[in-house]
């Protein structure tokens, strides 16, 4: 059976009905279930970026920072199954979550 497309209900793209939940297609489940830990992410990453600037040590913070990537990482492969696509929205997120710093040091 061929499936139906619909438009997701938060960016408008067509996606095929199969791949969607509560009418969210997979790129906006993915991004709305790591929010909270992308917030928690930025405000680790600019805490470093101040560790840093003092000449303090900042590998406590770094290893923070590995521990939030990996709880996103979970999060993704509970939404994405197939193991190459969990692998792109990963590297997606955390290419994005690394670069929102530039966006907040303005
Ligand atoms: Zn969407």
């Amino acid at each position: 059976m061929s499936s139906l497309l619909i438009f997701c209900r938060d960016c408008a793209k067509q996606v095929p009905s199969s791949q969607t939940k509560s009418g969210l297609c997979l790129d906006c489940q993915v991004r709305r279930s790591v929010a909270d830990l992308r917030d928690e992410h930025a405000r680790l990453w600019r805490k470093r970026e101040r560790y840093r600037a003092q000449n303090a040590n900042a590998n406590q913070i770094a290893r923070q920072i590995s521990r939030v990537e990996d709880r996103i990482g979970q999060r993704i492969k509970e939404l994405v199954s197939n193991e190459r696509e969990a692998v792109d929205y990963l590297r997606r997120e955390l290419e994005s979550a690394r670069g929102q710093r530039y966006t907040i040091k303005k």
